[in-house]
Formats: structure tokens, C-alpha cells, sequence
């Protein structure tokens, strides 16, 4: 089976069903096929190499048929947010050394001047006389070859991107097809940032089985009132988010089962599903059936679920992730939880040392080593049980803190500096400390107050918005370990006052 085949096959049988729904446009597969068929059109009449494709835009329609067409071409497609800052940015385009770019959103003049390869895709003109045999799709993704590549945080301050390949995809698209029954004309909602590996949970069990993609925008996910409109006027019957973006969403007093008939499944992935949210979860949706599954990007979206239905709530405080999925093998060494097998990615691109640091054979196949705490229960049930790194989860945010600190190190006046995560007793992570140690000495609380602008400001060109500490405290002096370096357990404790 080949992903492209069946999206294909799948549409010309019913060319006329919506492949993707916008806030005040929708588009049907014909014209999804149509703008990929363009897209893959003017790749391949460019004197570019086979090496992958950014695809720099927004979530939607233009998006969606840019990375298909990247897809078509052969070619692993980079999806980088249009919000990304623009020095972030520029890093992912050092680590890809990317054929192209294809933006889908009008550029500013410093990154056209960055992206010296461009096309841009921003309108979509339907071709009236497409026909579906127009589209060549014996060069589509196959196999081993990379699918897409994501970028995400990395220890040094540079983005590491995972390697996805087709056949990774097809295992998890397949499972969940199978194991979530995803019958067909389903409505996915559609939220993640295709950024994120969460968004491929949507995408791919929707076009392939014949689904309808309902995108929100990010205006319209940032902005509460325009969410809870878009939602009560949407017909969702599989939802996928993290944990944190339905924690928002139940907020909303109409956001009940009465009002959503049609929404039978919700799918969490991404950070910690608490026993308080499920709760609540079903309580307004006491007929659906609520899934916890967990997995890192470079597992390819997630590897072990599980129903959380009343039983799992009365018999587990802290609320376990599941069994795997077929083709993968779960090992727990050393407290830490091991994935092998066929949803491993292929490593970290053209980064043969981060690929050493936690990809490894295992008897022959793919293993990650995911930094994750976890053991199997009684019932031989996975349970997650925190990082025993530095990585965090903040509103559902993959962050290593070192990225952070890596570019606070480049502010002059910082001479120490390292960022604590605030978490609640649900073990949620609530805000980020930024701890310094300046060679400025502040005489006021104003002055203090301008240097935190000036990091911000200088931060805001290299972190994600998702990333910005919350909170700055400033020390004379750090603890050290015997060894002379930062001893963040014992700073973490002094700042936190014990908490934690
Ligand atoms: P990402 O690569 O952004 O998907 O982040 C992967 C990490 O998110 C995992 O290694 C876990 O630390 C965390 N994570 C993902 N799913 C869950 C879950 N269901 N419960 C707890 N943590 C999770």
C-alpha cells in the first residue's frame, strides 16, 4: 500500500466530497488533487535537486496541497509555521540545505531574501479541465524514502529535524485506520500545527479513508470567542488535540454532548492526559469514547493507546498510556521507556551525532531511546512517569530547556542563566523561570523590569512564542555541583521553595 496511491484512488471516487473545511471556504478532493497536481507541476519543471522541500505557510487548504504535492515529486517535505521567528527559522534552513522553498503565505523581505530558492503558492486558481489522470504519481514517497522531516527543539539551540519515512507513516496511518475504526466521511478536527507531528493523527486517517479535515486557523485557536463559535458551528465527529487544547475548550459551557451529537471520539496525544480532564471530559461526553495515546515525533505520532473509559478512572490515579501498537515493541531499561520496531523514524537528519546520542539497533531493528520514565502495571499496562532529561512539555509545547538557555547565553549582560519549569500537583507544567545571574546590578525594579523586555525582544528572534520564559529571577549566586557546573536540582529547589 502506498499512502499516495490510496489518497488518490480515494478521491477520484468521490471527487465532489470535501477534503478540508476553512472557516469561510471548503475546498472537495478534486480541488485538493488539482492544487497538489499543480504544486508537484511546477516543482518538477524547476532544475532542482531531489532534497527536501520546505513548505513555509499557515494550516489549511494551500498548505495541506503544497505538502501533497511536495509528496508526489518524491521529495520529503519540511512543514515550517509561518509564526516561526525569522532567526529560528534560518537555523532549520541551515540543518535542511532544502532544494526549495514553497511558501503559501505572502513573505516579508527578509525571509525572500532568506529563501533564495522560492516559489510561491498563495492563491489557488482551479484548473476546470483537471482530470485525475493528469496526475503522475509514480515518483510519489515510497518505501524507506524520508516522508517528512520535523523539526524540533534541540539541547544546543539548534533544531534537530526527525526523519519520517513512508513506510513509518503507513504503519501509524494503518493502525490507526484499524485500531480507532476510522470509517469512512469522518470529520477530523484538524488543529495541530502541521509543524507538529500531532497533525499527521488528522491528515492521514482522513484522506486516506475519504474524511473531511475541519481547519482551524491559528487566529481562530488563540482566540477563545472565535474558537467556541467555530467549534458549536462545526461537525466533528473524531477529535485530535493534546490534552491542554481541550482543557480550553471545556471552558465552554456549550460544549456538551447535547450540542455535539456527532462527537464520538477524542483522541489526546502529546502530554500528560490528567485523571481531572478525562473526568470532565466525560462527564459532558458520557457516550464517547476517549483515547490516551502516547508517542514522541520520532516515533511517528504515537505507539501505545488506550480506551479511558469509568473503569480505567476508578482504578488509576495518575492515568496509564496504554499498549503498543502492532510492529512495535515497548523494553523499559533502566526506568526508561524503549521503542523498537517498524514506527521508528530514521533519525535526525544529516546529524549522524544526535542520531548516535538516542537512535540504536536492537536486535536487528529500530530503537529510540525517548528519555521517558514509564513501567508496565499489573495488568502489563504502560504508564508514563515523567522525563529523566531536561525536556518539557508546556501547553503541549515539546521544549528542552537548554534551548532555551542556549539563547539567553547569547545576551551579553548574562553571565549564568537556567530556566525552571513551575508544575502543578497534576504534574503540568505551568510556567517557566528563567534564573540569571547578570553582570548588570539592577538599582530598581524598573530597571530590572526593562532588562526582562530587552531578553524578551532579543529572545523573540530565535525562540518560539511557546517558549518565552514566564517569569525572571535574578541571583548573585548559583549552586554548584563538585564538579563546578550549575546544580539544577538544588536551584530548581531553591527557586521553587521546596515545591516540585
Ligand atoms: P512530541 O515529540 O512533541 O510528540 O513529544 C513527545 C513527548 O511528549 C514524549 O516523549 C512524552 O514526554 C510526552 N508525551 C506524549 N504523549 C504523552 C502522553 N499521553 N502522556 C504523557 N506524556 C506524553
Amino acid at each position: 500500500m502506498n499512502i499516495f496511491h490510496e489518497i488518490l484512488s480515494g478521491a477520484t471516487k468521490y471527487p465532489e466530497r470535501l477534503a478540508i473545511v476553512e472557516h469561510d471556504q471548503d475546498y472537495t478532493y478534486c480541488q485538493l488533487l488539482d492544487a497538489a497536481s499543480q504544486v508537484a507541476q511546477k516543482i518538477s519543471a524547476m532544475p532542482i535537486s531531489q532534497r527536501p522541500i520546505i513548505v513555509f505557510g499557515k494550516n489549511g487548504f494551500l498548505s495541506l496541497a503544497t505538502l501533497l504535492g511536495v509528496s508526489l515529486t518524491g521529495r520529503a517535505y519540511i512543514p515550517v509555521d509561518a509564526h516561526t521567528p525569522f532567526e529560528r527559522t534560518q537555523l532549520i534552513k541551515q540543518a535542511a540545505n532544502p532544494s526549495l522553498v514553497i511558501h503559501t503565505v505572502e513573505l516579508e523581505e527578509k525571509f525572500s531574501q532568506l529563501f533564495t530558492s522560492r516559489i510561491s503558492y498563495t492563491e489557488y486558481q482551479e484548473n476546470i479541465d483537471f482530470d485525475f489522470s493528469q496526475i503522475d504519481s509514480r515518483q510519489a514517497v515510497s518505501g524507506e524514502d524520508i516522508n517528512y522531516i520535523i523539526y524540533t527543539s534541540g539541547t544546543t539551540g539548534l533544531p534537530k529535524g526527525v526523519a519520517v519515512t513512508h513506510n513509518n507513516l503507513l504503519s501509524f496511518t494503518k493502525w490507526m485506520n484499524k485500531d480507532f475504526s476510522i470509517i469512512e466521511n469522518n470529520h477530523f478536527l484538524s488543529q495541530a500545527l502541521y509543524s507538529f507531528d500531532l497533525s499527521i493523527f488528522s491528515l492521514y486517517p482522513s484522506l486516506t479513508t475519504g474524511g473531511t479535515l475541519i481547519s482551524l486557523s491559528q487566529e481562530e485557536t488563540t482566540n477563545f470567542k472565535k474558537l467556541f463559535e467555530r467549534l458549536n458551528s462545526s461537525t466533528i465527529n473524531t477529535w485530535v488535540s493534546t490534552p491542554s487544547f481541550i482543557e480550553i475548550c471545556l471552558l465552554d459551557p456549550s460544549f456538551v454532548e447535547e450540542n455535539h451529537p456527532d462527537l464520538q471520539q477524542f483522541i489526546f496525544c502529546g502530554d500528560e492526559l490528567t485523571h481531572k480532564t478525562a473526568s470532565k471530559l466525560l462527564d459532558k461526553f458520557p457516550h464517547a469514547k476517549v483515547w490516551n495515546t502516547y508517542g514522541p515525533t520520532e516515533a511517528t505520532g504515537a505507539i501505545t493507546s488506550i480506551q479511558v473509559d469509568k473503569t480505567i478512572l476508578q482504578d488509576y490515579k495518575r492515568l496509564p498510556i496504554g499498549t503498543a501498537k502492532p510492529g512495535v515493541e515497548i523494553q523499559i531499561i533502566d526506568d526508561e521507556i524503549i521503542i523498537i520496531g517498524d514506527s521508528v523514524a530514521q533519525g535526525y537528519f544529516e546529524n549522524s551525532e544526535k542520531t548516535a546520542e538516542v537512535f540504536f539497533d536492537y536486535e536487528g531493528k529500530k530503537a529510540y531511546h525517548t528519555g521517558d520514565s514509564g513501567y508496565f502495571d499489573e495488568n502489563s499496562v504502560l504508564n508514563y512517569n515523567g522525563r529523566i532529561d531536561f525536556q518539557i512539555k508546556f501547553n503541549g509545547f515539546r521544549i528542552e530547556l537548554q534551548d532555551i538557555e542556549a539563547h539567553l547565553y547569547e545576551i551579553a549582560e548574562i553571565e549564568k542563566a537556567l530556566v525552571v519549569p513551575q508544575e502543578n500537583a497534576a504534574h503540568k507544567v505551568t510556567g517557566l523561570i528563567a534564573v540569571i545571574h547578570s553582570s548588570l546590578s539592577f538599582e530598581t525594579k524598573a530597571e530590572e523590569r526593562a532588562f526582562n523586555k530587552k531578553i524578551k525582544a532579543q529572545l523573540s528572534n530565535t525562540i518560539m512564542d511557546y517558549m518565552m520564559p514566564t517569569k525572571f529571577i535574578y541571583l548573585d549566586d548559583f549552586p554548584l555541583t563538585p564538579n563546578g557546573k550549575i546544580d539544577r536540582k538544588a536551584l530548581t529547589k531553591q527557586v521553587l521553595g521546596g515545591k516540585n
